[in-house]
């Protein structure tokens, strides 16, 4: 039998009726499983670690690391890792995750659930069963499992509030599709890993997000920020004909502070050359940063910019694809 570490870090799938978090003991959180899915058992031989327990609204930095570093630390021990997380930044973590355990060689399965797994109608138990189901595959992905999908990390956002098929990667295909049968992707875990080495010392996460609308006054970066994330519209255009915009751009351009263009719009991705407006973003120094979603975008940001690189470094994270995130040229064809 495949040996499993299940992470339990909070969020909605642990937690009581009364809606707190469930303060259990790891040892009977376990027992708490097994109870309510007692298949599990015939799965896998299954561990149990709750790093923290809390809603993943409040996720800080160190929460990533401490999981990142347990994964290591213990991933002889363990043929797959289920990581117990909230739904709220599950496809941050995973991004930052993906990145940084893209060498592991092993499964890295993040999962949670709309509703707790104590109540009747719930999604929790099928999350579980199917995390723990492929995380014995031996597909050396960071994927999230919800719904009736797994996504690689890198590519997933939190698209629905209630859904049961709350995440979704808007530009690649799952990696497997989980219904009756659980069909995997052959393109599941053979994407080229090419993360610089020496990052997740620090994420830095000083980084200034914008999301313009119509009419939106300007102001410059605040003092601290170390980078800037524009959810631009479409394909990265932005009204270059505000003084106020083009006097942010060059601010940033002349304090070397990068600028990461990203859109809008969960589908499709920024191409700075469709439009004369993009253009100008573009001459005035801002970067895009293509098909990237805001988690796998600001894990860039933070990996980068933790382990002390500046513009150049930042320029070329987001000209290639880290751990399979999707880049313009290079989506997979439909399977
Ligand atoms: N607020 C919860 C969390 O992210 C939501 C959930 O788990 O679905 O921890």
């Amino acid at each position: 039998m495949r040996r499993i570490i299940l992470l339990h870090t909070g969020g909605t799938l642990g937690m009581a009726p009364s809606g707190e978090p469930a303060s259990l003991a790891p040892g009977r959180f376990l027992e708490h499983l097994l109870e309510q899915v007692p298949e599990l058992g015939q799965l896998a031989q299954l561990s149990v670690e709750v790093p923290f327990n809390q809603d993943s609204a409040c996720l800080e930095a160190e929460h990533i690391q401490v999981l990142a570093r347990r994964i290591r630390e213990t991933s002889q021990d363990f043929d797959g890792f289920v990581i117990i997380h909230g739904t709220d930044t599950m496809a941050f973590s995973a991004s930052v995750l993906g990145f940084l355990l893209a060498d592991l060689g092993k499964p890295v399965v993040l999962t949670g659930s709309q509703r707790p797994l104590a109540f009747v109608r719930s999604d929790a138990r099928s999350n579980v069963v199917n995390a723990v189901d492929l995380a014995c595959r031996a597909i050396p992905e960071v994927g999230i499992c919800f719904g009736t999908h797994w996504l690689r990390g890198v590519a997933t956002d939190k698209l629905s509030v209630g859904l049961f098929e709350a995440f979704q990667s808007p530009n690649l295909p799952p990696l497997a599709e989980l219904g009756a049968e659980l069909r995997l992707s052959p393109q599941a875990g053979t994407f080229e890993r090419r993360v610089p080495p020496g990052l997740g010392a620090v994420l830095e996460t000083a980084i200034h997000t914008v999301t313009p609308h119509p009419g939106m006054p300007w102001s410059l970066t605040p003092p601290g920020a170390r980078a800037v994330l524009i959810q631009a519209f479409g394909a990265g255009n932005l009204p270059m004909g505000r003084p106020d915009l083009r006097a942010f751009l060059a601010d940033c351009a002349q304090r070397r502070l990068p600028v990461v263009v990203i859109s809008q719009c969960p589908h499709g991705g920024v191409d700075l050359s469709a439009y004369e407006l993009g253009r100008q973003v573009e001459a005035l120094g801002a970067l895009s940063g293509g098909l990237h979603t805001r988690w796998a975008a600001l894990a860039k940001l933070g990996l980068v910019l933790g382990a002390g690189g500046g513009l150049d470094e930042v320029r070329a994270a987001f000209s290639v694809s880290w751990a399979g995130e999707p880049m313009p040229s290079g989506a997979w064809p439909q399977v």
